[in-house]
């Protein structure tokens, strides 16, 4: 027996309908807000993560997929979503349509992360990213989407916002940090002791007890904003206030990665223990120079879809499951059972779902199957049936009966 990859999942036949209701929703919500979708491959050159993402954070560091293909070259299965579609927008030269060019994808992300409940080693996002405006309102309009989608979906998730400012207030804003965590240096995990002398703003993401501890009393970001950063952050306030979102400021969300300028947002929810964030985004617009392209400012968020669903569980959220079968065709005798594989065959090619046996079970075990499978009409056919050209439709919901000619089956408006 050959078991599945630690951290990762299968998609069960019967649970399906759940990924297709919030990808549904998902796209709907996208088209909705005027964005397209984009599709990038599961894998890059390694060389794109590390400049994109980041090397001083957890995923470049400690949570690739690497490997050197059969012709050496380094690739990377996809941390994120956001690098590629970056190098997408470059390599395309989307730069060239009219701004601002707003895409969305939905794609698996792989992490070597340690497998636990809403944690997984493949779990898949879906994501956004606005380019080319640079004012707070479409920051603004960005997590609108998200709390659409959240709440198409039924569901009840907190808005904390931050805004991480730009290189200028963010050099002071370290030197204050570092100064900070010089005398509690010997209390942090190791990893904030590297994180010290790298990039000390990470250590405010630490989920360690005792860091986060020595956190609680750290120097805000915001008291360090420039003016610009602190202009665009009141304006994101503002444009969140007008469409009546609820918020609340939290400085310690500087978000796992470095690409971060400005506003930084994360949706989190306490009904999904330490696994609580649904979905975390903000703005990045140093990221395609750092890749390689021109100047080009750029707002987007990455939700997991595994913690969507989890969460929609977990606060009982109905989800309706259309992959129910309309009819199915109980059948008994060779010429009935030809009839019944006739007619479903026919009704799918009139866009009606229709089934029939194909295991010779008897008529009382077709009906009990029909009713398994959710079908929401049943006929049944036989000799007589045959003979005199009449079946009966029962409509499962209320065993209602109606009687009606075989060769007006294909015309029933089911
Ligand atoms: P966390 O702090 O939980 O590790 P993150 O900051 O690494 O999250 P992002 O990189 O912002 O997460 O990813 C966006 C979203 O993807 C997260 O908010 C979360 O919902 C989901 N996500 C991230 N990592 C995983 C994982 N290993 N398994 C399942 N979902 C994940
Ligand atoms: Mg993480």
């Amino acid at each position: 027996m050959i078991n599945i990859p630690k951290g990762t999942k299968d998609v069960l036949p019967l649970e399906s309908y759940k990924w297709h209701y919030i990808e549904n929703i998902a796209r709907e919500t996208a088209s909705l807000f005027g964005v397209k979708e984009i599709r990038t491959p599961t894998f890059e050159h390694t060389e794109l993560f590390l400049r994109g993402v980041g090397d001083t954070t957890d995923i470049v560091n400690k949570e690739m997929y690497t490997f050197e293909d059969k012709g050496k070259r380094s690739i990377t299965l996809k941390p994120e979503g956001t690098a590629g579609v970056a190098r997408a927008f470059i390599e395309n030269g989307l730069v060239s349509l009219p701004m601002p060019v707003k895409m969305y994808y939905i794609t698996p992300v792989f992490r070597y992360e340690r497998p636990q409940a809403g944690r997984l080693r493949e779990h898949h996002q879906f994501g956004v990213e606005f380019y080319g405006a640079k004012s707070a309102d479409i920051d603004a309009e960005v997590i609108l989407l998200a709390n659409t989608l959240l709440t198409k979906a039924g569901l009840n998730v907190k808005l904390n916002i931050n805004s991480m400012g730009c290189e200028k207030c963010r050099k002071e804003y370290n030197a204050k940090l570092k100064e900070f965590f010089k005398d509690n240096l010997s209390n942090m995990c190791p990893t904030c002791k590297e994180r010290y002398e790298k990039n000390p703003l990470r250590i405010l993401d630490c989920k360690e007890e005792g860091c986060k501890k020595i956190n609680e009393n750290a120097p805000s970001i915001l008291d360090f904003l420039c003016d610009e950063c602190s202009e665009h952050f009141e304006s994101l306030k503002a444009h969140l206030d007008v469409a009546g979102l609820e918020y609340a400021i939290n400085p310690k969300i500087v978000r796992g990665l470095d690409y971060y300028t400005k506003t930084v947002f994360e949706f989190v929810t306490t009904s999904l223990g330490s696994q609580g964030t649904v979905c975390g985004g903000g703005r990045y617009d140093k990221l395609i120079e750092q890749i390689g392209g021109t100047s080009v400012p750029g707002v987007g968020f990455g939700m997991g879809l595994e913690r969507v669903i989890m969460l929609m569980e977990a606060e009982g959220v109905n989800i309706p499951n259309d992959d129910k079968v309309t009819v199915f065709i109980a059948s008994m005798g060779e010429s009935a059972n030809k009839k019944a594989f006739e007619l479903s065959y026919k009704l799918r090619l009139k866009g009606v779902s229709a089934e029939t046996d194909h295991i010779g079970r008897s008529f009382k075990s077709q009906f009990k199957y029909a009713d398994k499978i959710g079908a929401k009409y049943v006929i049944a056919l036989g000799d007589d049936e045959l003979l005199s050209g009449v079946c009966k439709v029962k409509k499962m919901a209320d065993g209602t009966e109606s009687e009606i000619k075989l060769d007006k089956v294909l015309e029933y408006n089911f």
